[in-house]
């Protein structure tokens, strides 16, 4: 790197250190270019870095939810459970960084403030937290999903005398719950996969639950060695599969059937055969029931029927059954999460019905009660998709801002490139696929259609890409009216930005299916890039 005038002139600076950021790496080096990250955590892993409350695991398959760009990387590494836990992520992230001596170009304890492009040079110049200047022809947002931690803006949070955390944001060492009473506020999947593991140890659990989340049991369990093995020899078909599949999942079985085509009884089978098998693959029982609202219904019934079966308090069942579509959130997948609800130092509070107030100096206070706690964990999300790029001050061409640009909603041409902000790639971008699937798989096909672009620019001895404005209008004109003919808009998700006050509502990424995105991204790349300037 020359270091001049303070400014490290770069070919390529990536920001974030997560799975997207570390293989972007991997892949310049390849190019020869020289590539830097910008990281703000300690070390690498991105979410996995981030997210270390009780319980967190992945949920798609570890075998499915890992590289598959080194035949070396697949075959030394072993997974050792079903769905892996966020510690055995992290280590796989950590041993990858190693493998691949990526931490020699990574710098960490670092955050990027402002990526601004200056037109005149054709360069981006990128300023850190700790007074870093970059300059780089290229810059790659790899700034994750589900990395920008809601605002906690509890009233009185000032006020409360007691410890709380954030599970998006957990501490890095151990909390001990034991003997503590613990109050935790929302139910999403990081929730549900913390309930049941703070219960254990904990002398009280309250739960504040404002929505009524659907969850399918995990089935975790260990993988044996043989198991390990045949995937080891299998790999290939497995990634192909993955590539070529609508989540880009190769072990979903998609129904051929719609809810309504066989009898009550068939249906009930194909129900308990995917409850029994486990995880978020519920929805592809049927064909129809993203779409179909009886169908969908059927569904949902089937899993409150579930949650009735497993929760004994009656009411207690009847508040933690979901009323909206089940197609619409996205899937949790648990282990004894309703079965927690049946422990006696377990309550849920229906925080639509008495509503939290505020914090108070030993707990919090409802429209009905007082709670004293030791500890509160806010559960309470993310601002998503597009949280993590307008908290970076990003100007691209005649001065404006992403932020600005972006206030109805995110704009963007495939997820990947943005009119105004030549040069500039988002991994996994709103107008993608990224979080309806597996974000290995996505993330790959991202990065190296992104090092594609870049070769084709370096051997036409191009210097400036940029997506069209027509372009990008009916790129995201596809992904709305895509989102419109599914029942994905049908509730107040992430997806849409409900869940962040002021949010555009929008649904954000691109719901036709990986496989048929993937087609989209390879046969625009054929045509020279079309519905880019190049220049
Ligand atoms: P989330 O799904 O957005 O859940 C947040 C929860 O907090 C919801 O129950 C929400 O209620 C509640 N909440 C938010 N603001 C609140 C407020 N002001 N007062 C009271 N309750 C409030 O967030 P998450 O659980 O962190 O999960 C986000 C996503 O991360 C998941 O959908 C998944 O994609 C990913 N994730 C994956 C895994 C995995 O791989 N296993 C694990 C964890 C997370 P409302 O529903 O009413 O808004």
């Amino acid at each position: 790197m020359i270091k001049k005038n303070n400014e490290i002139k770069l070919d390529v600076l990536i920001v974030g250190a997560g799975f997207g950021g570390m293989y972007m790496l991997y892949k310049l080096r390849e190019l020869g270019l020289k590539a830097l990250i910008v990281e703000t955590g300690e070390d690498v892993g991105g979410t996995w870095y981030w997210n270390r409350y009780p319980g967190a695991r992945c949920d798609v398959e570890s075998i499915e939810y890992s590289y598959s760009f080194s035949e070396e990387l697949q075959q030394e590494w072993n997974w050792t459970s079903r769905y892996s836990t966020q510690s055995e992520i992290l280590k796989y992230a950590n041993h990858v960084a190693d493998r691949f001596d990526l931490r020699k170009d990574i710098k960490f304890n670092q955050r990027v403030i402002s990526s601004v492009f200056k037109e005149d040079l054709n360069k981006w110049y990128i300023s850190t937290s700790s007074g870093e200047i970059y300059s780089a022809q290229y810059c790659i947002m790899a700034t994750g999903t589900l990395s920008s931690v809601k605002e906690i803006s509890f009233n009185g949070l000032d006020s409360y005398k007691g410890d709380w955390y954030v599970t998006g944001n957990w501490p890095h060492h151990k909390i001990d719950f034991t003997g503590k009473k613990v109050g935790i506020i929302g139910t999403g999947s990081s929730a549900v996969q913390a309930i049941p593991v703070i219960a254990e140890d904990a002398e009280h659990l309250t739960v504040f639950q404002r929505t009524a989340n659907y969850s399918i049991p995990a089935k975790n369990r260990k993988l044996t060695e043989e198991e390990v093995k045949k995937v080891k020899s299998n790999y290939s078909f497995i990634r192909d599969e993955a590539k070529n599949a609508r989540a880009g999942i190769a072990s979903t079985v998609y129904g051929t059937k719609n809810v309504f085509d066989i009898s009550d009884e068939e249906r009930n089978r194909e129900f308990q055969k995917k409850w029994d098998y486990g995880g978020t693959d519920f929805n592809s029982a049927f064909m129809d029931i993203g779409f179909d609202e009886r169908a969908n219904d059927a569904a949902a019934n089937f899993v409150r029927s579930k949650i009735k079966e497993i929760v004994k308090d009656e009411e207690t069942a009847e508040l933690l059954s979901p009323k909206t579509t089940i197609a619409c959130k996205r899937l949790c997948a648990d282990t004894d999460y309703f079965e927690t609800y049946n422990k006696s130092n377990v309550d849920l509070i229906d925080i639509n019905k008495t509503p939290i107030e505020s914090l108070t100096t030993n707990g919090l206070k409802t429209s009905k009660n007082q709670f004293s706690f030791d500890i509160i964990i806010f559960s309470t999300g993310f601002d998503a998709m597009t949280g993590a790029l307008t908290s970076i001050d990003i100007i691209g061409k005649d001065g404006v801002s992403l932020a600005k640009k972006w206030k109805e909603g995110p704009r963007s041409y495939l997820g990947l490139c943005i009119e105004g902000f030549p040069n500039m790639f988002t991994i996994t971008g709103p107008g993608s696929p990224s979080v309806l699937g597996n974000m290995m798989v996505a993330i790959e096909q991202h990065v190296e259609w992104i090092i594609d672009c870049i070769k084709h620019m370096n051997s036409n001895g191009k210097k400036e890409i940029e997506a069209e404005l027509t372009a990008e209008n009916e790129w995201m004109d596809l992904v709305e009216i895509i989102a419109s003919s599914t029942l994905r808009d049908t509730c107040n998700s992430w997806y849409v930005g409900a869940n962040v006050p002021g949010k555009k509502r929008v649904f954000m990424p691109y719901a036709g299916g990986y496989q048929t995105y993937r087609e989209k991204c390879d046969e625009i790349a054929k045509t020279n890039y079309d519905g880019f300037k190049i220049s």
